[in-house]
């Protein structure tokens, strides 16, 4: 990154469309962004962006889809970022700080796995309904991609059976410590299961395995910050990977 040269003028075709997922500052002008396509995640570099004449800076707004055009001559590791156009703009995203900050942790997971179609257009999606101020279709989405997320981490729960002992009836809660929902033989209320009311724990079983087409069948339940909140403490729980927002995030929901 240090030798990079100086853009060169108009490069011409080598473009991507995506979803832009986070900026980060870089150097005393310069940002780093990352964007998201349904098949990667990619790092662009974005000369001089935090100059308020910056014609780029419009490109660096999260929860945006824009298309870059980048100079292949510079761009390795790095895509150079030369100019582009926002397509969408979900400015509304920023608006209210509990689904900014929503939108924050998912970014910021989405970027430890592997980008998938279905993540994209849920990411898009999400966003989309936090801007129609459609509330719960959009938590529905967060805690959609929560569980895409979950699934790519490989510890997602299971939702089939007592996760101890396999037995299907007499499913009592969900246990972080066994992995899924547990009987009543095998419910550990001192060790932090919890116990779910049928609705609610059929409400996770579909939540799980939803194909997207089916999605908006969900949207007769409730989703909620709390619902969210739950899967991403499963995350941290399971994975032993921290997440820096949740507690702020936290601290919104339940103050
Ligand atoms: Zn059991």
């Amino acid at each position: 990154m240090a030798n990079l040269v100086l853009p060169a003028d108009k490069a011409g075709q080598h473009r991507i469309e995506g979803l832009v997922l986070s900026v980060m500052d870089y150097r005393e002008n310069d940002g780093i962004i990352k964007l998201a396509a349904p098949d990667r995640i990619c790092t662009v570099f974005a000369r001089g962006i935090q100059k308020e004449t910056s014609k780029n800076r419009r490109l660096a707004m999260p929860a945006s889809r824009v298309i870059l055009n980048y100079d292949p001559q510079y761009s390795s590791s790095m895509l150079y970022l030369i100019n582009g156009s926002v397509e969408k703009s979900y400015w509304q995203v920023s608006q209210s700080l509990e689904m900014q900050s929503v939108n924050a942790l998912l970014s910021a997971l989405i970027q430890r796995y592997e980008m998938t179609p279905e993540i994209y257009s849920d990411l898009e999606a999400f966003w989309k309904a936090v801007c129609e101020k459609q509330e719960n279709r959009a938590m529905l989405y967060a805690c959609r991609l929560a569980i895409l997320i979950l699934k790519q981490a490989g510890t997602v729960m299971d939702v089939d059976e007592c996760a101890v002992c396999g037995i299907q009836k007499n499913i009592a809660g969900i246990s972080m410590n066994s992995g899924g929902f547990v009987c009543l033989d095998h419910f550990d209320g001192e060790t932090g299961d919890l116990k779910w009311d049928k609705a609610r724990l059929r409400q996770l079983r579909w939540l799980v395995h939803a194909s997207r087409p089916n999605l908006e069948k969900l949207e007769s339940f409730r989703w909620d910050l709390d619902f969210f909140i739950f899967l991403m403490d499963w995350y941290v729980f399971t994975t032993d990977m921290p997440l820096q927002a949740l507690s702020f995030l936290k601290s919104l929901a339940r103050p």
